[in-house]
């Protein structure tokens, strides 16, 4: 069987945490070579190196260094330097993950050569073009010839759109963060525990960076609200900061009186969502870590891409609400009746089947 050369792009955050059980797959796959590119949207030492490092993700070969710009020179600069890798290179495919600028200027630099595109996270939607996330991810559907989709209703979008007409493969393979989660969870276990630095038993875990709520004054001040009363009169509230909401919050004057940290590392993450009580987020990943691991959630969103989480009752939407926030915790802390057992994301399989697939397909 002839060799199968992917390109893999990645830039962000979650895009690490997806690319690591992948990327092992691939090295443990004798007829498959990736070639790795970071755009380098994410570059700090906890937002990017330390995932690199712990989960054991290979060295990109190259990195863009593509960061803290609009999105237009952001995506066209990325277009441009992934173009002249990918003349370089001579990828048979291209891979992306997710919904961000990284994950379109990949597609897009590779279907204007007539190289194979995977979209791996294929058919999500918040039905909200308001979202950079959802302009992403369905330009990207769209001329990819691989749509690897984590769910049911994912593939259910696809075919809403007429997928079924178009030339590529819909395959559902669940969700490779689930891969993720259930190999990582065990090496984790080993490590010097951030528990014992917080010294805390009882406590949400909460994130925030959606651009929607950090960069609209109104919606992130009433979530600075809504936490800091979480914090002071329900639970104690740990927060890791993303980059973005650190700076939004200092620009708009806003404080946050509960446990700020440094974003953390994905195993110190791992550990933080076993012992909380509940999780709060924006995050689209973390809303699923949460079910992996057992745990409520409240999503500080109006919508989400995981219906299926809302649908199973574990999951409640209550956007940028201050009183909706608080009495969301205030009814998810000390519920114990929620079902966690259904197998909403695959069972752990995800990547063997996108290699499967493209063995196969090749
Ligand atoms: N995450 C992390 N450290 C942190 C905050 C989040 O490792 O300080 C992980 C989280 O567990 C999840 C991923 O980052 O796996 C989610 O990324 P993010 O929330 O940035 O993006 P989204 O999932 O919304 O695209």
């Amino acid at each position: 069987m002839k060799k199968i050369k992917i390109v893999t792009v990645v830039g962000a955050r979650p895009q690490f945490i997806k690319a690591a059980s992948l990327s092992r797959m691939f090295a443990q796959t004798e007829q498959i070579e990736e070639v790795l590119i970071h755009t380098g949207q994410h570059f700090d030492m906890n937002m990017s190196d330390v995932f690199f490092e712990e989960m054991e993700i290979p060295k990109p070969a190259y990195n863009l260094a593509i960061n803290k710009l609009g999105h237009g020179v952001m995506t066209g600069r990325m277009l441009e330097g992934i173009e002249a890798i990918l003349l370089e290179e001579k990828p048979d495919l291209l891979l992306v993950y997710g919904d961000t600028n990284s994950t379109l200027a990949g597609a897009l630099a590779a279907k204007k050569l007539h190289i194979k595109v995977a979209h791996v996270e294929a058919g999500l939607r918040s039905f909200n073009m308001q979202m950079p996330e959802e302009v992403n991810r369905i330009l990207t559907d769209r001329i990819a010839d691989f749509l690897f989709c984590p769910t049911d209703i994912a593939v259910e979008n696809l075919m809403n759109e007429g997928f079924d007409k178009f030339d590529c493969d819909v395959v559902k393979c669940g969700d490779v963060m689930q891969d993720a989660a259930f190999y990582y969870a065990q090496r984790s276990a080993d490590k010097l525990s951030i528990l014992n630095k917080l010294n805390l038993s009882k406590f949400g875990l909460v994130t925030l960076h959606r651009a929607e709520n950090t960069d609209d004054k109104h919606k992130l001040t009433a979530i600075v609200n809504a936490l800091n009363y979480v914090h002071a009169n329900l639970t104690p509230l740990v927060l890791p900061l993303h980059p973005r909401t650190q700076s939004r919050l200092k620009d708009n004057q806003l404080q946050l009186n509960l446990h700020v940290i440094e974003p953390v590392g994905y195993f110190d993450m791992i550990e933080l969502t076993k012992a909380s009580t509940f999780v709060m987020t924006d995050s689209g990943g973390l809303q699923k870590e949460a079910y992996f691991f057992k745990k409520p959630c409240i999503t500080l969103r109006e919508q989400t891409e995981w219906v299926e989480l809302i649908q199973a009752g574990v999951n409640v939407l209550v956007g940028a609400d201050e009183a909706k926030i608080i009495n969301a915790a205030n009814q998810i802390i000390g519920s114990s009746l929620l079902d966690f057992d259904k197998e909403l994301y695959g069972n752990g399989h995800a990547c063997q089947t996108i290699v499967k697939h493209l063995l196969d397909n090749f």
